[in-house]
């Protein structure tokens, strides 16, 4: 039998929780909750869930420490819940480690879609071989042996930058990565030009994309960054 996910919830307000935990339930997910950081890291380090469901608003600490603290101790990935209208919390949460996030209030259909998103992500970096050789997905095929591209068989050029972004997204595939952390990866600093990072996306879309109005691999995270999707 497949052993379920287990899934915690990190939140004060009790209405959420347990709406969440009755959803999640009915999906044959095993719940946990803590009902401020300090259960909730209680709960991380004795039962080591697969995935946390985080809320930054907590009474005893800020959430925003906790992803670090996660991070530190394992790749659970973390899907933060911010208020609306804290965009750059968001900001805040992802260059910190946060997998994805979620902003209040939300439907549950949409929680349980980036649940599933972060399911596939462990599923797949558990079963990938240490090393990846060959990303193939509909009509692009990156051979990273030999640092070859083709786009429906067709052998195309990128320049480095363009190699670079293209393996910094592959390596990250599903999860929204912020400006500032395409910046650091492809130029080593923290705070670069984000307009180098658009340009640079925008040759690589046009390179490997079939529709540019509907991209089916980068696709833009309004005001956050990008994220590279390969469901
Ligand atoms: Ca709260």
């Amino acid at each position: 039998m497949k052993e379920k996910t287990k899934i915690l919830i990190i939140e004060d307000d009790h209405y959420i929780s347990k709406f969440v935990d009755v959803s999640l339930t009915k999906q044959k997910y095993d719940v946990l909750i803590g009902k401020n950081a300090t259960e909730g890291l209680f709960l991380f380090s004795s039962y080591a869930p697969n995935i946390v469901i985080l809320d930054l608003g907590l009474p005893d600490r800020d959430g925003m420490e906790l992803i670090s603290e996660i991070k530190n101790l394992s790749d659970t990935p973390v899907i933060v819940v911010s208020a609306r209208g804290l965009e750059k919390e968001k900001i805040v949460a992802l260059d910190a480690g946060a997998f994805d996030y979620i902003t209040k209030p939300f439907h549950m259909g949409e929680l349980l879609a980036r649940i599933r998103v972060a399911e596939r992500i462990m599923l797949k970096i558990r079963l990938a071989s240490p090393q990846e050789l060959i990303y193939h997905c509909d009509w692009l095929l990156v051979d990273f042996e030999k640092r070859l591209v083709f786009v429906n068989d067709n052998e195309i050029h990128l320049t480095p930058y363009e190699y670079k972004l293209l393996c910094i997204m592959i390596a990250n595939r599903g999860k929204v990565l912020t400006y500032n952390y395409i910046v650091k990866e492809l130029w080593g600093y923290e705070h670069g030009a984000t307009e180098n990072v658009r340009v640079f996306m925008s040759h690589l879309r046009r390179k490997i994309e079939q529709d540019l109005s509907e991209p089916r691999f980068i696709l833009t995270e309004v005001g956050v960054g990008y994220r590279w999707n390969d469901a």
